[in-house]
């Protein structure tokens, strides 16, 4: 599908980032010093404990917030508050931790509102495949004619992500998408993400599950109380020792017997020993932006 009116979103590798950026609210850091951006070609994973920051790093790197302090920049440069909001409707798709629907639009409605930002541009053509093909990537179109406030928790996570696939964004932010779905959808959610990746877009994603994380994202960034603790890949971060620290609780990091991949576990076994206590746990395998 053609993306006429679109940003260009190849412009270097990054597409958007933030630099040195800070956020506070009433004079309390929500985010320090962080500087991180995401590239066209790579799901990022963002992973730390509750209240790390990382849904107000996405904020930011959405243009939904803006900074304390420190840059925002569109791939180009741009500072991201000087792109035009229609042209940032139409690169990219943000799913956040929680969607409201106002009123009790049928399914179908909510994922045709994805195509909005497209509507008098030429690509309104695609607004039929588009929904139809995200509906399907998303297995929601038995539920097409339901009401949205209706569907359960995991099925209006669905609906969000085809909305937001509905877009045909170069760019997808992703509040924990998989939240409340079952492992098939999950897997189909990530796997779907990862496709979009191979094909050159770019992904960030809040992801609970570092077994997951390891799997589908190419780096991984961990947020430990506003600050990066470290960025890499899944190989690089996802060490028990690091986690263990971040987390604050023993984890177990081990190797699939057939498939080398990484497993990401809590200890639960009595012998666990309890993390040692660092005031911000030090990355030794990545680098820092
Ligand atoms: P995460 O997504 O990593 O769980 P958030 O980015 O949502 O964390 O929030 C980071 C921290 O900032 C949390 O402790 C949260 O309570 C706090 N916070 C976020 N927004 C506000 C706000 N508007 N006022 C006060 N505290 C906030
Ligand atoms: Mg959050």
């Amino acid at each position: 599908m053609n993306r006429p009116g679109g940003l260009p979103t190849r412009v270097g590798n990054g597409i958007v980032g933030v630099r040195d950026v800070a956020y506070a609210v009433d004079g309390v850091t929500i985010l320090d010093q962080v500087t991180l951006q995401v590239n066209a070609g790579e799901v990022l994973a963002i992973v730390g404990p509750n209240g790390a920051g990382k849904s107000t790093l996405l904020g930011l790197l959405a243009g939904d917030m803006q900074p304390t302090a420190g840059h925002v920049e569109w791939g180009d440069g741009r500072a991201l508050k000087d792109v035009p909001l229609a042209d940032l409707a139409r690169t990219r798709a943000v799913v956040l931790q929680e969607t409201s629907v106002a009123f009790a639009f049928r399914v179908v409605e909510v994922v045709r509102m994805g195509r909005e930002p497209w509507r008098g541009t030429q690509a309104e053509d695609d607004d039929v495949p588009a929904v139809a093909t995200a509906m399907a990537a998303t297995q929601v179109d038995r539920l097409a004619q339901r009401r949205y406030p209706t569907l359960s928790g995991g099925e209006k996570g669905r609906v969000a992500m085809a909305r937001a696939l509905a877009q045909t964004p170069s760019l997808l932010l992703l509040d924990e998408p998989t939240a409340a779905l079952d492992i098939n959808h999950q897997e189909r959610a990530l796997a779907q993400v990862r496709a979009l990746a191979r094909a050159g877009d770019g992904v960030l994603v809040v992801l609970h599950d570092l077994s997951a994380a390891a799997a589908y994202a190419n780096r991984v960034a961990v947020l430990q109380a506003g600050r990066l603790a470290c960025v890499g890949t899944p190989e690089e971060v996802l060490t028990a020792e690091l986690l263990s620290e971040v987390y604050r609780h023993p984890i177990e990091v081990l190797r699939h017997p057939h498939t080398g991949a990484l497993l990401v576990s809590p200890a639960r076994g009595s012998g666990s020993a309890a993390p040692r206590e660092l005031a911000l746990a030090v990355c030794e395998g990545g680098s820092a932006t």
